[in-house]
Protein backbone atom coordinates (compact mmCIF):
# COMPACT_ATOMS: atom_id res chain seq x y z
CA UNK A 1 0.00 0.00 0.00
CA UNK A 2 1.34 3.47 -1.31
CA UNK A 3 1.20 6.19 1.68
CA UNK A 4 -0.29 9.23 0.22
CA UNK A 5 2.53 11.71 1.77
CA UNK A 6 -0.33 14.85 1.08
CA UNK A 7 -2.88 12.83 3.32
CA UNK A 8 -0.14 11.68 5.70
CA UNK A 9 0.12 15.42 6.13
CA UNK A 10 -3.01 16.64 6.44
CA UNK A 11 -3.81 13.74 9.10
CA UNK A 12 -0.76 14.17 11.37
CA UNK A 13 -0.28 17.85 10.84
CA UNK A 14 3.03 17.96 9.15
CA UNK A 15 4.12 20.82 7.41
CA UNK A 16 7.20 20.25 5.80
CA UNK A 17 8.74 16.91 4.30
CA UNK A 18 12.39 16.77 4.01
CA UNK A 19 12.91 14.82 0.68
CA UNK A 20 16.33 12.92 2.06
CA UNK A 21 19.06 10.81 0.59
CA UNK A 22 22.45 9.78 1.28
CA UNK A 23 25.66 10.05 -1.02
CA UNK A 24 28.69 8.09 -0.86
CA UNK A 25 30.39 9.30 1.65
CA UNK A 26 27.44 8.88 4.07
CA UNK A 27 26.23 12.64 4.27
CA UNK A 28 22.63 13.10 4.39
CA UNK A 29 21.28 15.91 1.60
CA UNK A 30 17.80 16.73 1.92
CA UNK A 31 15.28 19.47 0.59
CA UNK A 32 12.27 20.75 3.34
CA UNK A 33 9.18 20.47 0.89
CA UNK A 34 6.30 22.03 2.18
CA UNK A 35 3.18 19.99 2.45
CA UNK A 36 1.66 22.04 0.16
CA UNK A 37 4.21 20.77 -3.01
CA UNK A 38 4.65 16.99 -1.89
CA UNK A 39 2.16 15.66 -3.50
CA UNK A 40 3.97 16.87 -7.09
CA UNK A 41 7.67 16.17 -5.42
CA UNK A 42 5.79 12.18 -4.39
CA UNK A 43 5.54 11.75 -8.41
CA UNK A 44 8.28 13.82 -9.71
CA UNK A 45 10.95 13.96 -6.88
CA UNK A 46 13.05 16.78 -5.71
CA UNK A 47 15.68 18.28 -8.36
CA UNK A 48 19.23 18.22 -7.35
CA UNK A 49 22.70 19.30 -8.82
CA UNK A 50 24.02 15.73 -8.10
CA UNK A 51 27.67 17.39 -8.71
CA UNK A 52 26.94 19.60 -5.38
CA UNK A 53 27.14 16.26 -3.71
CA UNK A 54 29.49 13.35 -3.04
CA UNK A 55 28.32 11.32 -5.92
CA UNK A 56 30.85 11.46 -8.86
CA UNK A 57 28.72 13.67 -10.80
CA UNK A 58 29.73 16.96 -12.88
CA UNK A 59 28.26 20.39 -13.16
CA UNK A 60 26.94 19.19 -16.70
CA UNK A 61 24.58 16.39 -15.07
CA UNK A 62 21.28 17.06 -15.69
CA UNK A 63 19.39 17.08 -12.64
CA UNK A 64 19.14 14.52 -10.06
CA UNK A 65 15.42 13.66 -8.65
CA UNK A 66 15.26 12.09 -5.42
CA UNK A 67 11.45 10.55 -5.30
CA UNK A 68 10.66 9.54 -1.90
CA UNK A 69 9.58 5.99 -0.70
CA UNK A 70 6.41 7.06 0.96
CA UNK A 71 7.11 3.73 3.21
CA UNK A 72 10.16 4.93 4.81
CA UNK A 73 8.23 8.39 6.04
CA UNK A 74 8.87 9.22 9.69
CA UNK A 75 7.63 12.41 11.22
CA UNK A 76 10.33 13.83 13.68
CA UNK A 77 9.30 12.94 17.17
CA UNK A 78 11.08 16.29 18.24
CA UNK A 79 9.73 18.87 15.71
CA UNK A 80 6.53 16.64 14.39
CA UNK A 81 5.68 19.72 11.65
CA UNK A 82 8.19 18.08 10.01
CA UNK A 83 8.68 14.38 8.34
CA UNK A 84 11.32 12.59 7.12
CA UNK A 85 10.98 10.32 3.84
CA UNK A 86 14.17 8.65 2.24
CA UNK A 87 14.16 8.87 -1.53
CA UNK A 88 16.04 6.98 -4.30
CA UNK A 89 17.90 8.86 -6.92
CA UNK A 90 16.61 9.04 -10.93
CA UNK A 91 18.34 10.83 -13.86
CA UNK A 92 16.38 11.22 -17.09
CA UNK A 93 14.11 8.58 -16.14
CA UNK A 94 17.36 6.26 -14.99
CA UNK A 95 17.93 5.06 -11.54
CA UNK A 96 20.90 6.67 -10.55
CA UNK A 97 23.62 3.54 -10.29
CA UNK A 98 26.09 4.54 -7.87
CA UNK A 99 23.48 6.12 -5.37
CA UNK A 100 24.01 3.90 -2.40
CA UNK A 101 19.99 3.34 -1.43
CA UNK A 102 19.98 1.74 -5.49
CA UNK A 103 22.16 -0.07 -4.86
CA UNK A 104 21.38 -1.80 -1.64
CA UNK A 105 17.40 -1.96 -3.34
CA UNK A 106 19.19 -3.95 -6.12
CA UNK A 107 21.22 -5.99 -3.80
CA UNK A 108 18.05 -7.18 -2.03
CA UNK A 109 16.01 -7.38 -5.59
CA UNK A 110 18.58 -9.96 -6.18
CA UNK A 111 18.05 -12.16 -2.90
CA UNK A 112 14.56 -12.41 -3.31
CA UNK A 113 14.64 -13.50 -6.66
CA UNK A 114 16.69 -16.42 -5.17
CA UNK A 115 13.60 -16.84 -2.79
CA UNK A 116 16.09 -15.18 0.25
CA UNK A 117 15.01 -11.91 2.69
CA UNK A 118 17.57 -10.43 4.73
CA UNK A 119 17.30 -9.32 8.47
CA UNK A 120 19.96 -7.26 9.68
CA UNK A 121 20.45 -4.76 13.11
CA UNK A 122 22.97 -2.50 13.71
CA UNK A 123 24.65 -1.43 17.30
CA UNK A 124 25.53 2.66 16.22
CA UNK A 125 27.78 3.39 19.07
CA UNK A 126 28.36 7.36 19.18
CA UNK A 127 30.04 9.76 21.60
CA UNK A 128 28.57 12.90 22.97
CA UNK A 129 30.75 15.67 23.29
CA UNK A 130 30.88 18.97 23.72
CA UNK A 131 29.33 21.51 21.62
CA UNK A 132 32.53 22.26 19.31
CA UNK A 133 33.74 18.64 19.19
CA UNK A 134 36.71 19.05 21.09
CA UNK A 135 35.98 16.95 24.69
CA UNK A 136 33.81 14.41 26.14
CA UNK A 137 30.88 16.75 27.42
CA UNK A 138 31.24 14.90 30.46
CA UNK A 139 34.18 15.93 32.97
CA UNK A 140 33.27 13.53 35.30
CA UNK A 141 33.49 10.71 33.15
CA UNK A 142 36.91 9.72 33.52
CA UNK A 143 36.96 5.85 34.66
CA UNK A 144 39.16 3.69 33.25
CA UNK A 145 36.91 0.76 32.79
CA UNK A 146 33.38 2.85 31.62
CA UNK A 147 31.53 0.29 30.08
CA UNK A 148 27.89 0.14 31.89
CA UNK A 149 29.09 3.05 34.17
CA UNK A 150 25.74 3.60 36.49
CA UNK A 151 26.37 7.04 37.06
CA UNK A 152 27.35 8.36 34.13
CA UNK A 153 24.86 7.00 31.90
CA UNK A 154 22.49 8.76 34.49
CA UNK A 155 24.30 12.06 33.83
CA UNK A 156 23.20 12.02 30.05
CA UNK A 157 19.82 10.39 31.35
CA UNK A 158 18.17 13.35 29.56
CA UNK A 159 19.72 12.98 26.16
CA UNK A 160 19.18 9.16 25.83
CA UNK A 161 15.85 8.64 27.54
CA UNK A 162 14.62 11.37 24.84
CA UNK A 163 16.17 9.60 22.59
CA UNK A 164 14.73 6.16 23.58
CA UNK A 165 11.23 7.72 24.09
CA UNK A 166 11.43 8.69 20.40
CA UNK A 167 12.36 4.98 19.46
CA UNK A 168 9.38 4.22 21.13
CA UNK A 169 6.91 6.29 20.18
CA UNK A 170 8.11 5.19 16.16
CA UNK A 171 7.27 2.03 17.15
CA UNK A 172 11.33 0.85 16.48
CA UNK A 173 11.40 -1.78 19.40
CA UNK A 174 14.22 -0.58 21.39
CA UNK A 175 15.28 -2.32 24.43
CA UNK A 176 18.13 -1.53 26.10
CA UNK A 177 20.45 1.75 26.15
CA UNK A 178 24.10 1.42 27.95
CA UNK A 179 27.16 4.09 28.61
CA UNK A 180 29.85 1.84 26.58
CA UNK A 181 33.32 1.26 26.71
CA UNK A 182 34.59 4.92 26.15
CA UNK A 183 34.58 7.68 28.16
CA UNK A 184 31.94 9.40 26.87
CA UNK A 185 30.42 6.96 24.72
CA UNK A 186 27.00 5.10 24.13
CA UNK A 187 25.04 2.21 22.82
CA UNK A 188 21.37 2.25 22.61
CA UNK A 189 19.74 -1.26 20.81
CA UNK A 190 16.44 -1.30 19.11
CA UNK A 191 15.07 -4.46 17.51
CA UNK A 192 16.54 -5.83 13.43
CA UNK A 193 14.27 -5.94 10.85
CA UNK A 194 14.53 -5.84 7.29
CA UNK A 195 17.58 -4.72 5.59
CA UNK A 196 16.37 -1.69 3.46
CA UNK A 197 14.24 -0.78 7.12
CA UNK A 198 17.51 -1.53 8.99
CA UNK A 199 19.34 1.40 6.48
CA UNK A 200 16.76 3.85 6.96
CA UNK A 201 16.72 3.46 10.54
CA UNK A 202 19.97 3.59 10.99
CA UNK A 203 20.31 7.17 8.92
CA UNK A 204 17.36 8.17 10.69
CA UNK A 205 18.69 7.76 14.02
CA UNK A 206 22.19 8.97 13.26
CA UNK A 207 20.00 12.12 12.31
CA UNK A 208 17.98 11.82 15.28
CA UNK A 209 20.94 11.21 17.70
CA UNK A 210 22.72 14.51 16.47
CA UNK A 211 19.84 16.44 16.46
CA UNK A 212 18.91 15.48 20.14
CA UNK A 213 21.96 16.41 21.00
CA UNK A 214 22.41 19.71 19.48
CA UNK A 215 19.00 20.42 21.49
CA UNK A 216 21.35 19.37 24.66
CA UNK A 217 23.71 21.34 23.90
CA UNK A 218 25.98 18.91 22.51
CA UNK A 219 27.52 17.64 20.10
CA UNK A 220 26.99 13.59 18.82
CA UNK A 221 29.36 11.93 16.80
CA UNK A 222 29.71 8.41 14.94
CA UNK A 223 33.57 9.05 14.02
CA UNK A 224 35.27 5.38 14.34
CA UNK A 225 38.17 7.12 16.57
CA UNK A 226 37.09 10.28 18.08
CA UNK A 227 39.30 10.56 20.72
CA UNK A 228 43.07 8.55 20.94
CA UNK A 229 44.21 5.80 23.37
CA UNK A 230 39.94 4.48 23.92
CA UNK A 231 37.80 2.63 22.46
CA UNK A 232 35.89 3.81 18.81
CA UNK A 233 32.73 3.70 17.68
CA UNK A 234 31.71 0.40 15.98
CA UNK A 235 28.98 -0.31 14.27
CA UNK A 236 28.51 -4.13 14.48
CA UNK A 237 25.84 -5.96 12.85
CA UNK A 238 23.51 -9.01 13.39
CA UNK A 239 22.03 -10.91 10.13
CA UNK A 240 20.71 -13.43 9.43
CA UNK A 241 18.69 -14.53 6.49
CA UNK A 242 15.30 -16.07 5.81
CA UNK A 243 12.88 -17.67 3.44
CA UNK A 244 11.11 -14.94 1.79
CA UNK A 245 8.11 -15.13 3.83
CA UNK A 246 10.36 -13.37 6.33
CA UNK A 247 8.98 -16.27 8.90
CA UNK A 248 11.80 -19.44 8.74
CA UNK A 249 15.01 -18.47 9.43
CA UNK A 250 17.41 -20.06 6.78
CA UNK A 251 20.35 -19.18 9.00
CA UNK A 252 19.34 -21.91 11.75
CA UNK A 253 19.49 -25.26 11.51
CA UNK A 254 21.92 -28.08 11.90
CA UNK A 255 24.72 -27.55 9.58
CA UNK A 256 28.09 -29.69 9.18
CA UNK A 257 30.94 -28.90 10.29
CA UNK A 258 32.52 -26.23 12.67
CA UNK A 259 29.31 -24.15 11.88
CA UNK A 260 27.19 -26.15 12.31
CA UNK A 261 28.39 -26.91 15.68
CA UNK A 262 27.91 -23.03 16.89
CA UNK A 263 24.05 -23.62 15.23
CA UNK A 264 24.40 -22.23 11.42
CA UNK A 265 22.73 -24.37 8.54
CA UNK A 266 24.84 -25.06 5.27
CA UNK A 267 23.32 -22.08 3.85
CA UNK A 268 24.61 -19.98 6.83
CA UNK A 269 27.30 -21.26 6.52
CA UNK A 270 28.31 -20.75 2.88
CA UNK A 271 26.98 -16.95 3.69
CA UNK A 272 29.39 -16.55 6.34
CA UNK A 273 31.85 -17.87 3.86
CA UNK A 274 31.12 -15.18 1.48
CA UNK A 275 31.83 -12.17 3.81
CA UNK A 276 35.35 -14.11 5.13
CA UNK A 277 36.33 -14.17 1.54
CA UNK A 278 35.61 -10.93 0.82
CA UNK A 279 36.20 -9.14 4.25
CA UNK A 280 39.76 -7.79 3.04
CA UNK A 281 38.03 -6.03 0.10
CA UNK A 282 34.44 -4.96 1.98
CA UNK A 283 36.39 -3.17 4.48
CA UNK A 284 36.87 -0.08 1.94
CA UNK A 285 32.70 0.22 2.31
CA UNK A 286 32.38 -0.96 6.30
CA UNK A 287 35.44 0.97 7.22
CA UNK A 288 35.52 3.94 4.23
CA UNK A 289 37.78 7.34 6.41
CA UNK A 290 41.36 7.46 6.66
CA UNK A 291 40.53 7.38 10.77
CA UNK A 292 38.56 3.96 10.23
CA UNK A 293 41.81 2.09 10.47
CA UNK A 294 42.58 4.10 14.14
CA UNK A 295 39.95 1.65 15.39
CA UNK A 296 40.78 -1.55 13.39
CA UNK A 297 44.77 -2.16 13.93
CA UNK A 298 44.53 -0.09 17.42
CA UNK A 299 46.86 -0.59 19.63
CA UNK A 300 45.65 -1.63 23.51
CA UNK A 301 42.81 1.03 24.73
CA UNK A 302 42.73 2.48 28.20
CA UNK A 303 39.89 -0.06 28.89
CA UNK A 304 42.37 -2.73 28.49
CA UNK A 305 40.66 -3.66 24.48
CA UNK A 306 39.47 -2.06 21.23
CA UNK A 307 36.80 -4.62 20.82
CA UNK A 308 37.37 -4.44 16.87
CA UNK A 309 39.22 -6.75 14.88
CA UNK A 310 42.72 -6.90 13.12
CA UNK A 311 42.36 -10.37 11.04
CA UNK A 312 39.54 -12.59 9.39
CA UNK A 313 38.78 -14.60 11.59
CA UNK A 314 35.59 -16.09 13.33
CA UNK A 315 34.26 -17.94 16.11
CA UNK A 316 31.11 -19.01 18.21
CA UNK A 317 30.12 -17.02 21.47
CA UNK A 318 33.22 -14.84 21.40
CA UNK A 319 34.11 -10.88 20.72
CA UNK A 320 37.62 -10.76 19.55
CA UNK A 321 37.03 -12.16 16.23
CA UNK A 322 35.86 -10.13 13.52
CA UNK A 323 32.86 -12.69 13.16
CA UNK A 324 31.30 -14.19 16.30
CA UNK A 325 28.30 -16.15 16.39
CA UNK A 326 26.55 -15.35 19.79
CA UNK A 327 23.54 -17.89 18.97
CA UNK A 328 22.33 -20.35 16.09
CA UNK A 329 20.90 -18.22 12.95
CA UNK A 330 22.70 -15.40 13.00
CA UNK A 331 26.15 -14.09 13.43
CA UNK A 332 27.65 -10.76 14.03
CA UNK A 333 29.61 -8.99 11.85
CA UNK A 334 31.89 -7.19 14.33
CA UNK A 335 34.11 -5.04 11.22
CA UNK A 336 31.72 -2.02 10.56
CA UNK A 337 32.03 1.26 12.18
CA UNK A 338 30.49 4.42 12.82
CA UNK A 339 31.51 6.19 9.77
CA UNK A 340 30.25 3.27 7.41
CA UNK A 341 27.32 4.49 5.07
CA UNK A 342 24.08 3.02 6.13
CA UNK A 343 22.88 1.38 2.64
CA UNK A 344 26.32 0.46 1.27
CA UNK A 345 27.29 -1.49 4.88
CA UNK A 346 23.94 -3.71 4.11
CA UNK A 347 24.36 -3.62 0.55
CA UNK A 348 27.74 -5.13 0.96
CA UNK A 349 26.82 -7.58 3.52
CA UNK A 350 24.27 -9.12 1.28
CA UNK A 351 26.44 -9.00 -1.96
CA UNK A 352 29.38 -10.72 -0.34
CA UNK A 353 26.92 -13.11 1.13
CA UNK A 354 25.34 -13.65 -2.05
CA UNK A 355 28.88 -14.33 -3.58
CA UNK A 356 29.16 -17.00 -0.91
CA UNK A 357 25.64 -18.78 -1.48
CA UNK A 358 26.51 -19.17 -5.06
CA UNK A 359 30.01 -20.41 -5.05
CA UNK A 360 29.00 -22.59 -1.83
CA UNK A 361 32.22 -20.77 -0.25
CA UNK A 362 33.83 -22.22 2.88
CA UNK A 363 34.42 -19.59 5.91
CA UNK A 364 37.48 -21.64 6.65
CA UNK A 365 38.18 -22.78 10.36
CA UNK A 366 37.05 -21.97 13.62
CA UNK A 367 39.67 -20.07 16.24
CA UNK A 368 37.95 -20.19 19.62
CA UNK A 369 40.79 -18.49 21.47
CA UNK A 370 41.36 -15.15 22.97
CA UNK A 371 42.16 -13.10 19.61
CA UNK A 372 43.59 -10.29 21.49
CA UNK A 373 46.31 -12.19 23.48
CA UNK A 374 46.82 -15.02 21.23
CA UNK A 375 46.02 -13.60 17.89
CA UNK A 376 49.95 -13.64 17.00
CA UNK A 377 49.32 -17.64 17.02
CA UNK A 378 46.80 -17.38 13.64
CA UNK A 379 49.19 -17.69 11.17
CA UNK A 380 46.32 -19.03 8.15
CA UNK A 381 44.06 -15.81 8.41
CA UNK A 382 44.88 -12.32 6.17
CA UNK A 383 45.42 -9.66 8.23
CA UNK A 384 42.53 -6.60 7.42
CA UNK A 385 44.05 -3.59 5.37
CA UNK A 386 46.00 -1.29 7.76
CA UNK A 387 44.80 1.63 6.28
CA UNK A 388 42.28 3.30 3.56
CA UNK A 389 44.56 2.73 0.71
CA UNK A 390 44.94 -0.83 1.07
CA UNK A 391 41.69 -1.39 1.40
CA UNK A 392 40.82 0.57 -1.13
CA UNK A 393 43.38 -1.66 -3.30
CA UNK A 394 41.91 -4.82 -1.90
CA UNK A 395 38.54 -3.61 -3.16
CA UNK A 396 39.82 -2.87 -6.66
CA UNK A 397 41.17 -6.22 -6.82
CA UNK A 398 38.04 -8.18 -5.94
CA UNK A 399 35.99 -8.30 -9.55
CA UNK A 400 33.61 -10.10 -7.91
CA UNK A 401 32.56 -7.95 -5.13
CA UNK A 402 32.94 -4.97 -7.51
CA UNK A 403 30.05 -6.43 -10.06
CA UNK A 404 28.24 -7.34 -7.27
CA UNK A 405 27.87 -4.01 -5.79
CA UNK A 406 27.57 -2.54 -9.71
CA UNK A 407 30.25 -1.31 -11.92
CA UNK A 408 29.09 2.24 -12.04
CA UNK A 409 28.57 2.15 -8.30
CA UNK A 410 31.81 0.88 -7.15
CA UNK A 411 33.67 2.88 -9.75
CA UNK A 412 32.62 6.44 -9.14
CA UNK A 413 32.89 4.83 -5.09
CA UNK A 414 36.40 4.34 -5.91
CA UNK A 415 37.44 7.24 -7.64
CA UNK A 416 35.78 9.71 -4.81
CA UNK A 417 37.70 7.85 -1.68
CA UNK A 418 41.34 8.18 -3.87
CA UNK A 419 40.82 11.44 -4.16
CA UNK A 420 40.11 11.87 -0.24
CA UNK A 421 43.12 9.49 0.58
CA UNK A 422 45.43 11.92 -1.65
CA UNK A 423 44.17 14.78 0.22
CA UNK A 424 44.74 13.10 3.57
CA UNK A 425 48.43 12.23 2.07
CA UNK A 426 49.61 15.50 0.92
CA UNK A 427 48.61 16.88 4.58
CA UNK A 428 51.48 17.87 6.26
CA UNK A 429 51.51 16.74 9.91
CA UNK A 430 53.39 17.51 12.97
CA UNK A 431 54.49 13.71 13.21
CA UNK A 432 56.63 14.12 9.99
CA UNK A 433 58.17 17.41 11.66
CA UNK A 434 58.92 15.61 14.76
CA UNK A 435 59.97 12.11 13.75
CA UNK A 436 62.08 13.72 10.36
CA UNK A 437 63.52 17.23 11.32
CA UNK A 438 66.88 15.80 12.28
CA UNK A 439 67.63 13.04 10.39
MG1 LIG B 1 28.95 -1.98 21.65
Amino acid sequence: MTTDLAKFAKDNGVKYFMISFTDLFGGQRAKLVPAQAIAGMQQEGAGFAGFATWLDMTPAHPDMLAVPDPSSVIQLPWKPEVAWVAANCVMEGQSVEQAPRNVLNRLIAEAEAEGLYVKTGVEAEFFLLNADGSEISDPYDTAEKPCYDQQAVMRRYDVIAEICDYMLELGWGPYQNDHEDANGQFEMNWEFDDILRTADKHSFFKFMVKSVAEKHGLRATFMPKPIAGLTGNGCHCHISVWDKTGKTNVFAGAGDGQTGEVGLSERGKHFLGGIMKHASALAAITNPTVNSYKRINAPRTMSGATWAPNTVTWTGNNRTHMVRVPGPGRFELRLPDGAANPYLLQAVIVAAGLSGLRAKADPGQRHDIDMYAEGHRVTDAPRLPLNLLDALREYDRDTGLKAAMGEAFSQAFLKLKHQEWNAYATHFSQWEKDNTLDI
